[in-house]
This record gives C-alpha cells, sequence and structure tokens, in this order.
C-alpha cells in the first residue's frame, strides 16, 4: 500500500476517504504499514484533524480489526465505562467490581499508560500473576460467570487500538480529539454492550484541558456510540490535580483495594459513585439516582464489591490474597519522605509533573518496548486548600533509587504550589452530565460564572 500520498493529502488539510482509512487501518494491523508512515500520518492528524466521516471511517475500521464480545441472547444487562485519562485515576479498578457486584456485568478493556497519565491495564500487570490478555473466548465465559473481565487490547480484541496506542504514547500524538474518540470508542463498541457511560476528564492534568474540548469529546463519542446502537452518556470530571492520594501503579492499584473495602479517599468515592449510577440506571437496574446511589453504598459496605475484586483476581490468575493484604503488590526500594517548602496554603497540586516524573521515575515508558517499573510513584496527602506548615511532611517519594527518589521530589516542589491565599477554586469533581438529548451542568464551574442546572 502507497501510504507517503495519504500522508501527503493529510498533512495539506484534506479528506481522506472511508475505503482509504479502511485499508490503512487493516494494513497497519497487519503489520503492513511500518510506524514510522504511521506515526507521521497521526502527527498530521493532530495538525489538521479529521471531518466527520474520517472519524467515522476511522472508528469503523479500528473496530473491524478485531473481533467483538457478542453474547447472543444472554438476558444480563452490560454497562461498559472508560475514562479519557488522567494522574490517579484509578477508578476503573473499583467501580467495575463494585458495579458488577451490583448484578450489571462490565467487560472492561482497558489501556496501557498513555502520556503523563497512567492506565488501568499497567495497574493491573502491577498484580502478580494477573493476565490481561485473556483470548474472546475466555472473556465471554468469565464475564458470563463472574460478571466481569478486566483486559487489554489483544490480537483478536481492538488490535489496532494496541499498536496506535503504544505509537501514539511514544510519538506526540496523544492530544488530538478524534484519535482520542476512536481509540476508546473502537474498544468500547468491542465489547458487546448494552450501554456505555464515559468518564471525560477536563482541567491541567487531562488531555484536551479545557471544558469546552471535553464537552466536544463527549459528544462526538455519544454520537459515535449512539449510531452504532449503543446508548451513551458521558459525566465531565475533574482532573486539575490528581484523584485520590496515591500515583503510580502498584500504589494506586492498593488505594483501590482500600476503596473497595471502605477506606477509599472521598474524592475517588465521589466520582465513582457518580459514574457507578449512570451505570446502574443504564442498566435498568435502578430507577433513581438515589436508589443507584443507596445499591452502590450498601454494595460497597458489605464487601461484596471486594469480594468481586477477588474473584476477578482470582480469575485471571493473579494472587487474590492482595485484597486481605495489599503488601504483595510490589514496593519501591526507596521511600523519601517529602516536607512543606513553606508554611501556607496549598494553590494547586499540578497533575502533569507528577504524571511525567512517573514516567521518568521507570512507571511508564519512553519508548514502546520499555517495560514499567509498577513500584514507583507518589503518595500525596494535601489537596488545594489544605493549610501547611513549613517542615510538615505532605508526601511521600517511592523510587527504585536515590536519583529516582530526587527527581521525585523536585517533581513535588514544581507539582504542589503554596502560596500565602488559597488559590482559585478547584474544579468541581462531576460538572457536567452529556447525553445524547443534550448537557446539563451539576455543578458551577469556577471563572466561568456558570449556573448549575442548565440544559443546552
Ligand atoms: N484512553 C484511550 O483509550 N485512548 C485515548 O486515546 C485516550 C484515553
Amino acid at each position: 500500500m502507497f501510504v507517503a500520498p495519504l500522508i501527503e493529502r493529510k498533512r495539506d488539510g484534506a479528506a481522506l476517504t472511508a475505503e482509504e482509512w479502511s485499508a490503512l487501518i487493516a494494513a497497519y494491523a497487519a503489520d503492513r504499514v511500518p510506524d514510522y508512515q504511521m506515526a507521521a500520518l497521526l502527527m498530521a492528524v493532530v495538525f489538521r484533524g479529521l471531518e466527520r466521516p474520517e472519524l467515522a471511517a476511522l472508528t469503523d475500521a479500528m473496530l473491524a480489526s478485531g473481533q467483538r464480545l457478542d453474547f447472543g441472547d444472554w438476558p444480563v444487562p452490560r454497562v461498559g465505562k472508560h475514562s479519557t485519562g488522567g494522574v490517579g485515576d484509578k477508578v476503573s479498578l473499583v467501580l467495575a467490581p463494585l458495579v458488577a457486584a451490583c448484578g450489571v456485568a462490565v467487560p472492561l478493556i482497558a489501556g496501557r499508560g498513555l502520556g503523563h497519565t497512567g492506565g488501568t491495564l499497567d495497574k493491573l500487570d502491577a498484580i502478580p500473576g494477573f493476565r490481561t490478555s485473556l483470548s474472546l473466548a475466555e472473556t465471554k465465559q468469565q464475564v458470563q460467570r463472574i460478571g466481569c473481565a478486566l483486559i487489554g487490547q489483544t490480537a483478536e480484541i481492538a488490535p489496532a487500538d494496541r499498536r496506535l496506542y503504544a505509537l501514539r504514547d511514544v510519538t506526540g500524538t496523544v492530544e488530538a480529539l478524534p484519535l482520542i474518540a476512536a481509540s476508546i470508542m473502537s474498544k468500547k463498541l468491542a465489547e458487546g454492550l448494552s450501554a456505555l457511560v464515559l468518564d471525560v476528564t477536563y482541567g491541567a492534568g487531562a488531555f484536551l484541558p479545557a471544558a469546552e474540548q471535553a464537552i466536544a469529546l463527549a459528544r462526538t463519542m455519544i454520537g459515535l456510540g449512539e449510531d452504532r446502537g449503543c446508548p451513551t452518556t458521558a459525566l465531565l470530571t475533574a482532573m486539575d490535580r490528581p484523584l485520590g492520594r496515591a500515583c503510580g501503579n502498584a500504589l494506586e492499584t492498593e488505594e483501590a483495594i482500600l476503596a473497595l473495602r471502605g477506606e477509599g479517599p472521598s474524592d475517588l468515592m465521589e466520582v465513582t459513585y457518580a459514574l457507578g449510577i449512570e451505570m446502574l440506571l443504564a442498566a435498568r437496574v435502578e430507577r433513581t439516582t438515589a436508589k443507584a446511589r443507596k445499591r452502590l453504598e450498601n454494595t460497597l459496605g458489605s464487601g461484596l464489591a471486594a469480594e468481586k475484586f477477588e474473584q476477578i483476581v482470582e480469575a485471571q490468575g493473579g494472587n487474590p490474597r492482595i485484597v486481605d493484604d495489599p503488601g504483595v503488590l510490589p514496593q519501591a526500594q526507596v521511600v523519601e519522605v517529602y516536607a512543606a517548602r513553606r508554611t501556607g496554603v496549598v494553590a494547586r497540586v499540578e497533575p502533569r509533573p507528577i504524571g511525567r516524573a512517573i514516567v521518568a521515575m521507570g512507571g511508564g515508558r519512553a519508548r514502546v518496548e520499555d517495560s514499567v517499573d509498577p513500584s514507583v510513584g507518589f503518595v500525596i496527602s494535601v489537596k488545594p486548600g489544605s493549610r501547611v506548615l513549613d517542615g510538615e511532611p505532605i508526601a511521600s517519594v517511592y523510587a527504585r533509587d536515590a536519583s529516582g527518589a530526587e527527581l521525585g521530589c523536585d517533581a513535588l516542589t514544581r507539582a504542589i504550589v503554596i502560596e500565602d491565599r488559597p488559590g482559585e477554586a478547584p474544579l468541581p469533581l462531576v460538572s457536567h452530565r452529556v447525553t445524547s438529548a443534550g448537557v446539563e451542568q451539576l455543578s458551577p464551574v469556577p471563572g466561568r460564572g456558570a449556573k448549575p442546572a442548565a440544559r443546552t
């Protein structure tokens, strides 16, 4: 296949045809197009964007590169979930078993770390023995048996996304609305779902920081889902500071386990419950927000969600003891306590320096073939608005060695901004609900004079 003319056309702002996208993605998934040409084309898309028919064709071609889970006439509702990415975002690890324990099946195809953001797959890989590359048949059987499977893209399931995702991670081609939308929806549409709930992040740590961009992304993905018969809803959630306290693969898995045991940080739980409510409503197992919330809280409180996670870990070859003893997760060689550099109020906790430092410390990839050290990362105990004293311990760095710890401390100094007075109010954790009917603003967004509950 002659790829250079396609790259040149996209570079010059023209559209490729649906047939061209289809042939190109099929050839790439079959290893007949080299990474350097695909990287050049992706960069052209970053600058030139895609027209609507091109995005539809790209999504369909990525979906068609693999097979779909087909649950036939199995009557149990299946609801998917995906986040557009963040730092400290371990929601899927809590939400999938929690919703499955409420009687809704959750077949979840997750991604690896991407750019400065962490990936659910890398967090699962931190669990000794855990297998994320299940076959299509194994995935279906597990979902029907225990209600949930947590897997990655494989040669059978979303193979084009597997390759494109890894390539985008290391070529500066993540931050493009159509590429994010096609990547996410090609995975989700392969899950054989009755409905889909999307967590679209915004703020400094998100791929698309502005609320307007996040809304556009949500609407685009909802359109792709609904046009292909999958009812889709999105919540906009805050990513202007890390979610929860832990950032880094094993540390986040441990925090997710604590959350399943009822000891999760309040911000993580608020986002988890908001998405869980949408999933239970979409599955029609509950009719009102209040009842859905109660069911989620009761299921978590009774230990059923933690038990479901244990079942999933065991079914996928991992050590189920981690639920009782997260100490079996990989442990960092060096742990250094980080103290506040001055007295004052935390004005911001910037997510990007944190995410980039995790990659630099070995917890993410600089090249496609890099392996990841699951043990590195941070636990940050302050949030915007916290008052701190000079010398007070406010975070810990988990590193492979002394130089990693030093790099981590430098990143914290850049990320945790302490001032005399509080900074601008942080974004509301859950600010908008987007459906095919429109956008509902749930909380005002600071600095925007926005009114809650307006519909457009
Ligand atoms: N999550 C994905 O699966 N793909 C993206 O491109 C971004 C976030």
